[in-house]
């Protein structure tokens, strides 16, 4: 058995309590070595203001977890590299697309694990849904992304600040499912974003793609949505029609669902993770965040009423 690997986690915020300390305390690959935080403690873990003073009581820390916003990520993830240590990026791995590429080089240069974590991608349906779809022809597919802020977000002002990408936050999730699944490569064609009057990111978006055949693959993204939640696609191909609901947790074929082997998304990533460490890899694919880069280059925007929690 391998020994586990020190690791510190970055900003104690909702992903982090709820996924990150419970994978992390039950797998083997990794063990909690420190927090840092401005206002939280993890039971029984030393914790520190920064990455600077936790390297320091600890030098035994190899790598690094970054659970904050994405504007602030690029700077902790230099320092981390800088220092020697091997890095795990929450999604979206970057506020721009240019400040992976710097961590991208940085890791390269210095040996050192990148990962850009997707954490959907480890959904329970989703490679079964790649396999099925791997070498077929797309007819259409559509993506239903609708949640409520309100309810999944509270108080999280960031998301609604340049940099948090707005409904995107989630949409990005849809995104790098679909980018795993679809067989070939899609690009953006028109989008239509909803900005609050009063907030710096979109609430809402519609955006349409084609695949290199032409194909439509539509998406609707929406964070007011009440009630009943979608986080679904529905996949038209040739010999067969995919439905992949609840987040890539359940997957339909042809109106049948699908037994699938159950497990943890988080857990996945960190075995994920502690194999790109073990092997000397990185892993940085940045197709969601480009998606979502085309969109606010590409997509009409309109004003909407003013947002408040
Ligand atoms: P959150 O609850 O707002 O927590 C983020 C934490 O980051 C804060 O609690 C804070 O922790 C730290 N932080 C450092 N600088 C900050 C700043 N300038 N503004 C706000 N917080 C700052 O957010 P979250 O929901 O955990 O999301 C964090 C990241 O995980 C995002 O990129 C998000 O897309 C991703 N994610 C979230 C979910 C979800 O369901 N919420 C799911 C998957 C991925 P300290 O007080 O400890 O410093």
């Amino acid at each position: 058995m391998t020994r586990p690997v020190p690791i510190a986690i970055v900003g104690l915020g909702k992903i982090a309590r709820d996924q990150h300390l419970p994978a992390l305390a039950t797998g083997a690959n990794f063990r909690l070595a420190a927090t840092v935080s401005h206002h939280g403690t993890a039971p029984g873990v030393p914790s520190f203001a920064t990455l600077a003073e936790a390297f320091a009581a600890h030098p035994e820390i190899e790598a690094v977890s970054l659970c904050t916003p994405p504007q602030v990520r690029h700077a902790l993830a230099r320092e981390a590299l800088l220092a020697g240590r091997h890095v795990f990026l929450e999604k979206p791995p970057g506020a721009t697309l240019s400040e992976v590429e710097d961590l991208k080089v940085l890791a390269a240069a210095r040996d050192l694990t990148l990962f850009a974590s997707w954490h959907s991608r480890f959904a329970d349906a989703v490679e079964p849904a790649r396999a099925f779809l791997a070498g077929r022809r797309l007819k259409s597919a559509e993506i239903v992304w609708k949640e409520d802020v309100r309810h999944w977000h509270p108080g999280q002002d960031w998301i609604f600040q340049p940099g948090g990408m707005g409904v995107f936050d989630p949409g990005i999730n849809a995104l790098s499912i679909i980018t795993a699944i679809l067989p070939q490569p899609i690009h953006l064609r028109r989008a239509s974003l909803a900005f609050p009057a009063n907030r710096a990111a979109p609430i809402a978006a519609d955006l349409i793609f084609e695949d290199v055949s032409g194909a439509p693959v539509t998406a609707t993204f929406d964070f007011l949505q009440t009630g009943s939640q979608s986080w679904d696609i529905h996949i038209e191909a040739e010999g067969g029609r995919l439905e992949l609901s609840g987040g890539g947790s359940a997957l339909s074929l042809n109106g049948q669902p699908q037994a699938l082997e159950h497990g943890s998304e988080y857990g996945r990533l960190y075995d994920h993770f502690a194999g790109l460490v073990r092997r000397g890899e990185r892993e940085v694919d940045c197709w969601p965040l480009i998606h979502v880069a085309d969109a606010f280059m590409l997509g009409e925007r309109r004003e909407v009423p003013a947002f408040d929690w």
